[in-house]
């Protein structure tokens, strides 16, 4: 009788105090690892390193693991090995053995709809970049000097002073034309913590916008005067601010953020398109849906303090009221451009831009669109979304819209400006062609007509061919 007491009373005292790791998840970036504990409750840990060997350790209170460590795919990652043990003093001690300089840090995050408690460490590698293929610093101070002249250049136009602002462009003309790329950040939504929207077939949101951004990162990087980066290459979580950051930081010209709608019924389908709105929302869905994409930063797990980061650095600026209209002018135009060349190729569910609050299309100065694919929710559309074919052919679309627009408004250092003072001097323009193109994608890309297209090139049918050069009247 006092036997079976006391142990009852030695589990109910373990019941209470004792948490247990579930699962635990890896997700590997190129600028830090996230490794993250599903804990059955709240977590209280401790994390610090321990060099020769250089080791990560993370001790937790009153804690059991009921997970086996080697199925984390470590690749790509800085941990070698995973092992865990019991510490003397009860609890669980996870250590990492890493092979590069790492910063730890490490949050918790409470229960929802997807997840239980969760003990988040992130290892950080300091000095690399959160992008493969990072700008250039020499192109970067190139890009600062043109941002400021730019800045000076509208202070002086806003200020009634005339003769400096002509001054000054005398001045930026006066030098070596830097014939510069343009340079676009393709954002793919979601990733790692965050699945973003699901199929009815399983099909999950951060898969395809990975796929679909890919393939558009690579149709600018295929066309002369223009580069592209992603936010995101791969399965892992990139926290809203920090998506604009990353573009800011790779002085970008524009940002276009890849997303995939999802509603509770299976019948809506079709593209829209966004651009952020200064003061609430076009449309009902419009509000809904930035509620439901600015979500991410909850699921995906950002703490507090970083989200916040560069909220002082985006929020700077005297002209920022300005630089903001202007910004929106420019991603309307463009929002059209775009819902134009994926009318062509989908069905649109809205026939203008929507506007809406959007936390990744905040940038002051850097025109921004967040792009809905499709209804990953419909089933036809959801299969749709899967087809390789047809994700080439969303980011031909979205290509082409952003493209159009910057052949009517090149940046001034930019080559497609030099390509277009040429031609004014009586040159043309060539182009030439890239698998996926169409007659009528390049024609519209190059705001002109398709018969005089095939006029200036003597084409009596719409079919080319890769490689072809066409000349671009
Ligand atoms: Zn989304």
């Amino acid at each position: 009788m006092l036997v079976s007491l006391g142990c009852l009373g030695a589990a109910v005292q373990v019941q209470a105090q004792t948490v247990t790791v579930d699962n635990m998840r890896l997700w590997s970036a190129p600028d830090h690892v996230r490794l993250v504990f599903d804990m059955s409750g709240p977590a209280n840990a401790n994390v610090f390193t321990l060099d020769n060997p250089d080791r990560v350790v993370i001790d937790l209170d009153s804690t059991d693991l009921d997970f086996d460590v080697d199925k984390l795919d470590l690749d790509d990652s800085a941990i070698d090995k995973v092992r865990t043990g019991v510490r003397e003093s009860g609890g669980l001690r996870v250590v990492l053995d890493i092979n590069r300089a790492v910063v730890p840090k490490s949050f918790t995050l409470p229960p929802n709809e997807q997840y239980s408690d969760r003990l988040v460490v992130d290892l950080v590698y300091p000095g690399a970049s959160a992008v493969e293929d990072p700008i250039d610093p020499i192109e970067a101070m190139i890009r600062d000097q043109e941002i400021a002249a730019q800045r000076a250049q509208t202070e002086a136009v806003a200020q009634g002073n005339e003769e400096k602002a002509d001054e000054m462009a005398a001045a930026v003309e006066a030098q070596p034309h830097p014939k510069r790329d343009i340079i676009i950040a393709v954002d793919p939504g979601h990733g790692g913590e965050d699945p973003g929207a699901t199929g009815p077939n399983g099909t999950r949101e951060k898969d395809v916008v990975l796929d679909i951004a890919r393939k558009l990162k690579q149709r600018f990087d295929q066309t002369p005067g223009f580069k592209a980066f992603l936010t995101r290459d791969g399965d892992y979580y990139v926290g809203l601010r920090q998506r604009t950051l990353i573009a800011r930081q790779q002085k970008a010209d524009f940002f276009v953020s890849i997303h995939a709608d999802a509603v509770r019924s299976s019948q809506p389908f079709g593209s829209s398109v966004y651009a952020l709105s200064q003061s609430g929302a076009t449309s009902e869905t419009a509000r809904w849906l930035a509620a439901t994409e600015n979500q991410s930063d909850l699921i995906g797990g950002v703490d507090g303090n970083l989200s916040l980061d560069d909220k002082d650095e985006v929020l700077r600026g005297v002209l920022l009221d300005l630089t903001m209209t202007a910004t929106m002018n420019d991603s309307l135009a463009t929002g059209g451009q775009v819902l134009d060349q994926l009318g062509r190729i989908n069905k649109l569910h809205k026939s203008g831009v929507e506007q809406a609050g959007f936390v990744v299309l905040k940038s002051p100065d850097i025109p921004s669109l967040l792009v809905e694919t499709g209804f990953i929710s419909n089933p036809r559309e959801e299969a749709q979304l899967r087809s390789s074919a047809h994700q080439a052919q969303l980011a031909q679309a979205i290509y082409a819209g952003i493209v159009a627009h910057f052949r009517q408004h090149p940046p001034p250092s930019s080559l497609l400006a030099w390509q277009r003072d040429q031609g004014r001097g009586g040159a043309s323009n060539e182009y030439r062609v890239q698998s996926g193109d169409t007659l009528s994608q390049v024609a519209a890309s190059h705001n002109i007509s398709m018969k005089a297209l095939k006029q200036a090139n003597g084409l009596d049918s719409d079919i080319l061919r890769v490689g072809q050069v066409l000349t671009i009247p």
